[in-house]
């Protein structure tokens, strides 16, 4: 979350080179998060969510802090039960504009696969010093997306020590909280398509990408 400034005058986030790292921009369609590159929102805070379907199926969730997206993996996704907790691995920082990124990432590219973009709106925290409650290890915030609402905290139970940081996120109670299976509505808040769809327009595995999708659901 740091920033550096670089001899030509503009800053570059030093938490985006594990990100840099890990990709090849020649090959993966994902955004380099560049200087140039333009951020999806004009204000306000951005949260979003993307499914994943890569050796494993997963949802990665992320909160714009300090100019990036802080990033954690949830094997099962988000619930919107209370008493349930998602185990949320917290991974390498990503650049702002990957909020945008839907499409497939090439075979033996980092993270091969299909990406949806599952919720994507704005969030808030319900603290006064978001810095000092991520030191502490317990972030509560409000989510304001399509899909997901409302009051929920993210927890963490282990200090990435060799290993990323573990974290649960769990949703709290309110008037959003629900028994409902967050895959009512599985499909792209941005295209309106299911895992499939996106595998089959961008040259993916769509047999793949179908295992992601909820059996019923019809791609058209
Ligand atoms: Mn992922």
């Amino acid at each position: 979350m740091t920033k550096r400034t670089q001899s030509n005058g503009k800053k570059k986030h030093t938490s985006l080179e594990e990100y840099r790292r890990k990709r090849d921009f020649e090959a993966t369609p994902e955004p380099d998060g560049g200087t140039r590159s333009k951020p999806p929102l004009k204000k306000g805070l951005l949260f979003v969510v993307q499914k994943h379907q890569a050796s494993h199926l997963h949802y990665d969730f992320r909160l714009e802090w300090r100019g990036v997206l802080l990033s954690w993996a949830i094997p099962k996704g988000p619930s919107l039960d209370p008493s349930v907790k998602r185990l949320a691995a917290q991974v390498e920082d990503h650049p702002r504009e990957y909020a945008n990124f839907e499409g497939v990432i090439p075979e033996g590219e980092y993270g091969a696969g299909t990406v949806m973009v599952w919720d994507r709106g704005a969030w808030g925290p319900e603290v006064p010093d978001v810095d000092a409650a991520l030191r502490k290890g317990e972030l509560k915030f409000t989510l304001d997306g399509q899909k997901l609402r409302g009051s929920w905290v993210l927890v963490r139970t282990r200090l990435g020590r060799g290993s990323k940081p573990q974290w649960l996120l769990i949703k709290h109670r309110d008037e959003y909280a629900s028994s409902e299976d967050i895959e009512l509505e599985p499909r792209s808040v941005l295209t309106k398509r299911l895992m499939a769809e996106i595998a089959r327009i961008d040259r993916g595995d769509v047999e793949k990408a179908a295992q992601a999708d909820p059996a019923g659901s019809r791609a058209s």
